[in-house]
């Protein structure tokens, strides 16, 4: 999208990145804090391609994420549904996502890259970490289960250099994984995410039975 013109500012791009599968609340009430927290002009959810974590998992076709990412982020102006890595063809690497947003935007947008404290945890296993701490600001975010302390450590023992923002979420104990074993078992998921997503889900017949598994990369 276009931030705008004004070559007298700088806008502030946020970008929430995960595999949204399916997209719910946790994310949604993250990105939005984080958008308030660092006054950010806009938020991308980039849906990715072809998860480099998640390759020996099932993932759900990645039209079927996006198009749930489009539902649950469509009545807010500062939310953006984003193409960008599901168009990619290959694995998903989020620093190569960051070189291309830096190239693509002039000089005067600055990158904020929104993570849960589970993927923080993850960060200084990803490909070219130097790199994406040089391109982006982190915002981490607290997510009920994980340490945002330990990880936060972490990164700043690194000898990376991290610009790391720390913002506190209400407590969302709400994961992809939940609802995807909530629907293959014939639960109730609604108030996890949108009544539009849920629709979604359950129109195209998404998260049956026995497609149900765990997309975390460490479980
Ligand atoms: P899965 O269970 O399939 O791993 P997930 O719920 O962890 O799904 P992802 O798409 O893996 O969702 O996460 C995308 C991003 O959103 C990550 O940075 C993750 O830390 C963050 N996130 C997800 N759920 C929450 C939550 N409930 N609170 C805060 N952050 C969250
Ligand atoms: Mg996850």
């Amino acid at each position: 999208p276009e931030l705008g013109e004004d070559p007298n500012r700088v806008y502030r791009l946020g970008i929430m990145g995960g595999t949204f599968d399916p997209i719910h609340y946790g994310h949604l009430v993250t990105a939005e804090q984080a958008r308030e927290a660092l006054d950010l002009d806009l938020v991308l959810f980039m849906p990715s391609g072809n998860p480099a974590f998640k390759q020996d998992k099932h993932v759900t076709g990645a039209e079927d994420r996006y198009a749930m990412t489009v539902l649950a982020t469509a009545a807010n102006p500062a939310f953006y549904a984003s193409r960008f890595e599901i168009d990619r063809p290959g694995v998903t690497y989020t620093v190569d996502t960051l070189r291309e947003l830096r190239s693509y935007y002039p000089d005067n947008v600055e990158l904020f890259f929104i993570t849960g404290a589970d993927a923080i945890l993850d960060i200084l296993l990803w490909h070219d970490a130097r790199d994406i701490a040089r391109l982006a600001t982190l915002i981490a975010a607290t997510r009920p289960g994980y340490d945002i302390n330990q990880a936060c450590e972490r990164i700043e023992g690194s000898g990376y250099p991290f610009d790391v923002r720390y913002i506190e979420i209400p407590a969302l104990a709400i994961s992809s994984t939940n609802i995807r074993t909530r629907v293959s078992e014939g639960k109730s998921v609604r108030y996890l995410t949108s009544e539009s997503v849920i629709g979604f889900i359950r129109k195209n017949g998404l998260y049956r039975q026995g497609r149900a598994g765990s997309s975390k990369g460490d479980e």
